[in-house]
């Protein structure tokens, strides 16, 4: 146990919790990259979609106010024309209720930020101007109501209020008219007006102008955020490859060899990450104690304690194995000649001693990579290997020369012998091989023992 942790206490290896805590750290890190670049980039699309409506309203409130200028015009020249005084009347509508220009100029005000400061300032310049021809218009009107001897008090506060020079109310009915004429259809008017329509245009201009760059400066943004995008997805996918070859070789690999040598029965392949070589370690420990303790567990189950030769279980087992044999093998079985009377008459420890003497010359009579078995009591079995028929002789002389020295014991030891029967197979172990051979040996006794007989 100690060794074990010593051994284990060594090792080296990735360590799989800190690769996978360094891998989870960096997705997680990339992730929050990749949520940070969507919000940039919804952030880029917001910012790009209020500017785009924003240059729509402006160039619709730059609209309405020339749309409200030129109403004034139309309507005070109508009323300088045919001094019909619902053109006065649809003239003041436009200036005391509708307010289109005023309207379109908060409207304005509103949806600007602080860098469309140009453009708002050139919407109130444009309001301005077109204030400017009001007077100019509310005085044509004047002149044009009383060349038509209008009746002035059903026309609308501004004009009762405005007042003509002293010379202009000593002009004639058609002077007056000619004036206001001139006043909403002359030279200065006219340019007036223009002056109005450019400066709306260049509310147009600059309002398209702010959207521009703002255009290009959140295409830029979001060009950049794409790209930022793209390189964190491909980490990302780098990552989750990185996890597989890490899952694979650490994990699956290991696993997969370690599941072929528990199959072939071999022990484990000291490979991969850390925790991997540590159980293959503890594995092959376990491993190898484990067949030691069952080599000798199964020596002392197939193994005579008396003649310290393999016994009968280990007959079966060998035996077994050599079914496949491909070799011609022969099989002898010896039993001691009425050794019932041995130990009546010397005792059962003399018949041991006995049965020690017979174990050890069989076993240095024949050759060492020959099977020698006590398979019970006073009997013996031999397995002799890669031996044909031709080698009877050799097989029987040992027999004999066994039962020779049997019949010059040590002092202590009667005299005994063996009887023997062989029987020969031309390709490894078979039943009927050790019925030939047990039926060798009866032969042997009934010709009066100390011998041995053939099978057939
Ligand atoms: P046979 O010539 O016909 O074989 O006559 P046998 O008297 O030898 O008869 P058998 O082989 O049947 O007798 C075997 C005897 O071996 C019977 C048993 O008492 C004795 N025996 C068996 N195991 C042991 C042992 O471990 N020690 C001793 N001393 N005797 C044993
Ligand atoms: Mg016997």
């Amino acid at each position: 146990m100690c060794e074990n942790n010593q051994k284990t206490n060594k090792l080296k290896g990735l360590r799989i919790q800190t690769v996978s805590l360094w891998v989870s750290i960096c997705t997680i890190l990339v992730s929050i990259l990749i949520g940070h670049g969507i919000l940039n980039v919804k952030k880029q699309y917001h910012h790009l979609t209020r500017m785009t409506r924003r240059y729509i309203i402006t160039q619709d409130d730059a609209m309405d106010m020339s749309l409200g200028s030129d109403h004034l015009t139309e309507q005070a020249r109508l009323y300088v024309i045919t001094k019909e005084q619902l053109h006065a009347d649809a003239y003041f509508m436009e200036i005391n209720v509708t307010q289109r220009r005023e309207r379109a100029l908060l409207e304005i005000e509103k949806n600007l930020s602080g860098n469309d400061e140009n453009t708002l300032q050139m919407s109130k310049t444009a309001l301005k101007l077109s204030n400017d021809l009001t007077d100019r218009e509310i005085h044509a009107m004047k002149l044009a109501a009383l060349s038509a001897d209008a009746d002035i008090s059903k026309l609308s506060p501004e004009i009762q209020n405005y007042t003509l020079s002293a010379e202009e109310l000593q002009y004639s009915q058609q002077e007056q008219s000619d004036a206001a004429s001139k006043l909403v259809f002359g030279q200065e008017y006219r340019s007036k007006k223009k002056e109005i329509d450019e400066t709306l245009s260049k509310v147009t201009k600059s309002a398209i102008q702010t959207c521009e760059t703002t255009q290009r400066k959140s295409e830029a943004a979001m060009k950049k955020a794409l790209t930022l995008q793209s390189i964190y997805a491909v980490i990302s996918v780098l990552l989750v490859i990185l996890a597989y070859a890490i899952i694979a070789v650490l994990i699956i690999k290991p696993i997969k060899m370690y599941i072929d040598c528990i199959k072939n029965n071999n022990i484990l392949e000291v490979k991969g990450a850390y925790k991997f070589k540590y159980l293959a370690a503890t594995y092959n420990d376990i491993y190898e104690t484990s067949v030691t303790q069952h080599d000798l567990l199964r020596q002392k189950v197939e193994h005579d304690i008396l003649t310290e030769l393999p016994n009968r279980q280990a007959f079966e087992h060998i035996k077994t194995g050599l079914r496949t044999f491909p070799d011609p093998i022969a099989l002898v079985l010896v039993d001691i000649d009425l050794f019932k009377s041995i130990n009546n008459t010397y005792g059962h420890e003399i018949g041991d001693c006995a049965l020690i003497r017979t174990a050890g010359l069989l076993k240095e009579s024949f050759r060492s990579t020959d099977y020698v078995f006590r398979i019970s009591g006073d009997e013996f079995a031999l397995i002799l290997l890669k031996i044909s028929p031709e080698c009877k002789r050799i097989v029987g002389s040992k027999i004999d020369r066994i039962n020779r020295t049997l019949q010059h014991p040590p002092k202590d030891l009667p005299k005994y012998s063996i009887s023997a029967g062989i029987a020969f197979s031309d390709i490894g172990y078979t039943d009927e091989l050790f019925r030939q051979a047990e039926k060798a040996l009866f032969g042997a006794k009934e010709n009066g023992r100390c011998g041995y007989t053939f099978s057939d």
